[in-house]
Formats: structure tokens, C-alpha cells, sequence
């Protein structure tokens, strides 16, 4: 048989796959495993949202929408970015997405060429590498200080003649940081001057504690060059809806149309009804999950510390950054294998030496896991 495609056989498969692989080999053994490596919210989706859903199918809403999303929607989200944001858009400058994942992949395929670069700042989500590869472009890492995980000048040194884009994630997956007025300016700048784009991935922006979200595109001449991506994942514990969207200028907005357009024409119908009714309707229950992560975080982070262990800022999102000494993978294996707790190594996030433990679990799980976590 022939060669399949090298672009995706040179993919690396994510590190984090061998312990959440070992963590469900063990629990269906019978083992009482809790995992801390969890990506998602463990609420349920709001019943408002549930039931506009619900009305839509009943409604006969099952056929194909335009392939931006409908435009009640399109307008919502417009409406939403140029009022929370200060990002000012039109409807025809958002695209609803299958997941916010989906929305990043559109926007690499739609602004980036063979051979262009693009600088990720570590830690970094798993997923940014993989879809600048698939766009045929090259991941360059940039490390952030682990001392604040903000942005400093070392940044402009990372920034060469084939450097085409910058990708921002604040709040962070997996540090939890939420990067600060002088690193978001130091961004700006730094795109200005060098005429790059940004990829700002604003997905956990609900979920911050004591600080301000501020969009990258509501900086002076950055919402000419800034794609912002968002979505109902994590504000709204919608992950299995697959719905996200991009904000972008019309310009790359079209290019990610046609992406769209020709893979997976829009995100089903009626569950865009769902996500209308989760902008349009009380934001309540956003803050009463925030609210329960908060509490989860104010436990989780000092009793880190007490076990003498250092923590990333855990200012947003649902995750504590942990710093250990040795090899993250070896000790993610230990604390699965003796304390039967799953954690995601920093490997997984270019950055050894951390692990990640998500807190979007029950508060019991998190009072054993520190339990266990102190026995080893
Ligand atoms: N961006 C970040 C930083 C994430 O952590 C995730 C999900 O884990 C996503 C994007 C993807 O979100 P969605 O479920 O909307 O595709």
C-alpha cells in the first residue's frame, strides 16, 4: 500500500494520552481512581439552554443553516464581543464553529502558508501546535517567565522574518494565568510593529478570580489583525454541543468561511438554538459555576502549598500549575499507580517539570486527592 499522508503521520500524538489511557485502564479494573485531568466543567448544561434546544428540534429546525451560523446567533455574538469586549463587530465578521477547536483550525487553514511561522507561548494548550501543522506552517514555542507567566521583552527576540502570528490563551490552559495589561500591550506592540496577526483564544474568560478579562482585539489597531476565539464550552458546561465561534475581520473571516463551507458546512441547527438562548437569557448560572470553581480553587491552591509544592498563579480557568522536582511523566505515573490519582504532566504543555490538576471536580474528590497526594 502507499504512504499515507506525512503532514499528519508527523503529528506527535499528545503526551497526556498514556496516563488518562493507564488512569481508564485502572478504573475499569475496579480501581478508585480521581482524576484531576479532566478539561471540562462537571455541571450539567443549564435547563434554559436545554430547552431552547429542544424547542428548535420540535420546531422542525434540522435543516441546513448559512454556513456562518444563524444569523440570530451571528448577531448575538456580535452584539455580545462589542458590549463585554470592546471588540466592535458586525455579524458578517463572526463564524459559529463546531467548538471553539474547530474555530482555531479555520483560522490557521485561513491566515497561515507553507513555511510561515507561528510563536505559541509555553506553556500552551495541546492543540495549537497540531493545527498550525495541518496548515502546513511551523509551531515555533516561545517560553514565558514560570515565575509570573506573563509576557516580557524576550518575546520581540522570538519574533523573526517568517513569524506570521502570535497566539495568546488568556486565561490560561493549563497555568491557569490571566496575562496583564502591560503583557497584552506587549503583544500589540510587538504585532504592530512586525505586521503579525494574533490568535487570541479567549475560551476560559468567564471563569476568572479577582481579575479582569481583557480582550487583545479591544487594543488600539489590534482588531484590524486579531482573530478571537470563544465559546460555550467552559462558560456554559455546553463541551459535548461542539459549539464555539471566531470574531475576525472580514477579510480572514471569509477565508475561514470557505474552510468551513467545504468541510463542515456549520454546527447542527438546533443546537445553535441552544447557545442563542445561553447569550441571550440570565448569565446567572455563569456566575454560580464561577463562583464554585472559586471555591474549589481556594481550597485546591493552598493546600499545595502546604505540601510544599509551588503553583502557577491560579487567577482563571479551572486548573492548578504545579511545579515538581524531576520528571513530570515519572511522577504523574506514581501519583496514578500509588495515590490512584490522574493528573496531566507539563510534557504535554511543553513545559516538564509541572503538572496539571484540574479542579473541575467535586470538592470530596479534591479534599482525597490531597489526601493521597500527601501519602507519596
Ligand atoms: N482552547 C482551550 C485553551 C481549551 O482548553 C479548549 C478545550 O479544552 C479549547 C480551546 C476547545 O474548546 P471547545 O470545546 O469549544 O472546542
Amino acid at each position: 500500500m502507499r504512504g499515507l499522508s506525512e503532514k499528519v503521520a508527523a503529528i506527535a500524538p499528545s503526551a497526556t494520552i498514556e496516563i488518562s489511557n493507564a488512569a481508564k485502564r485502572m478504573a475499569q479494573e475496579g480501581a478508585d481512581v480521581i482524576s484531576l485531568s479532566i478539561g471540562e466543567p462537571d455541571f450539567d448544561t443549564p435547563l434554559h439552554i436545554k430547552d431552547a434546544c429542544i424547542d428548535a428540534l420540535r420546531r422542525g429546525e434540522t435543516h441546513y443553516a448559512p454556513s456562518t451560523g444563524i444569523p440570530a446567533l451571528t448577531a448575538a455574538i456580535a452584539e455580545k464581543v462589542a458590549r463585554e469586549n470592546a471588540v466592535p463587530a458586525n455579524p458578517d465578521e463572526v463564524i459559529v464553529t463546531c467548538g471553539a477547536k474547530d474555530a482555531i483550525y479555520e483560522a490557521m487553514e485561513a491566515v497561515l502558508n507553507p513555511g510561515d511561522e507561528a510563536l505559541i507561548l509555553d506553556p500552551a494548550w495541546v492543540s495549537y501546535e497540531p493545527c498550525v501543522e495541518l496548515a502546513g506552517a511551523v509551531a515555533r514555542h516561545h517560553p514565558l517567565s514560570t515565575e509570573t507567566f506573563q509576557v516580557d521583552d524576550t518575546l520581540l527576540e522570538a519574533v523573526g522574518s517568517r513569524t506570521k502570528m502570535i497566539v495568546v490563551n488568556s486565561p490560561s490552559n493549563p497555568s491557569g494565568a490571566v496575562l496583564d495589561a502591560a503583557s497584552l500591550r506587549l503583544v500589540a506592540d510587538i504585532c504592530r510593529d512586525h505586521d503579525l496577526y494574533a490568535l487570541s483564544d479567549e475560551i476560559y474568560e468567564k471563569l476568572v478570580y479577582g481579575k479582569e478579562h481583557v480582550s487583545l482585539a479591544s487594543l488600539d489597531g489590534m482588531a484590524e489583525r486579531t482573530i478571537t476565539i470563544n465559546g460555550f464550552s467552559k462558560a456554559y458546561a455546553m463541551t459535548g454541543w461542539r459549539i464555539g465561534y471566531a470574531v475576525a475581520p472580514r477579510p480572514i473571516l471569509r477565508q475561514m468561511e470557505k474552510v468551513q463551507q467545504h468541510t463542515i458546512s456549520h454546527p447542527t441547527t438546533f443546537a445553535m438554538f441552544g447557545a442563542l438562548a445561553a447569550l441571550r437569557g440570565s448569565q446567572d448560572c455563569v456566575e454560580a459555576m464561577r463562583r464554585e470553581f472559586e471555591r474549589r480553587r481556594d481550597y485546591l491552591i493552598p493546600a499545595l502549598h502546604d505540601l510544599g509544592y509551588a503553583t502557577a498563579p491560579a487567577d482563571g480557568a479551572f486548573y492548578a500549575y504545579v511545579q515538581v522536582d524531576g520528571d513530570d511523566m515519572a511522577i504523574a505515573r506514581s501519583w496514578l499507580h500509588d495515590a490512584h490519582v490522574a493528573v496531566t504532566p507539563g510534557t504535554a504543555f511543553y513545559t516538564p517539570g509541572w503538572l496539571r490538576l484540574s479542579y473541575a471536580t467535586a470538592m470530596e474528590n479534591l479534599e482525597k486527592a490531597v489526601e493521597r497526594i500527601a501519602r507519596v
